[in-house]
């Protein structure tokens, strides 16, 4: 028997968001969760700008029902 056990790591996409355009402020939001045209950073209250990071695949998604 082979029962190693491999670190599942956690499955990432490429995915859209808003970032905060200030350089101190953390602040950010999937797009797909904002429904603004021009939504402001609700840590800092500066303008935000739209770009793709690499973050984990959201597992909350009903159509992903092959997961436990
Ligand atoms: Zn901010």
């Amino acid at each position: 028997m082979f029962s190693k056990k491999i670190p599942e790591a956690l499955p990432e996409e490429d995915t859209s968001v808003w970032s905060c355009i200030s350089g101190d402020c953390k602040g950010w939001m999937r797009t797909n969760f904002v429904f603004q045209e021009e939504p402001v950073c609700p840590l800092c209250g500066s303008a935000m700008a739209q770009e793709i990071r690499l973050l984990p695949v959201l597992m909350n998604s009903t159509k992903n029902a092959a997961f436990p």
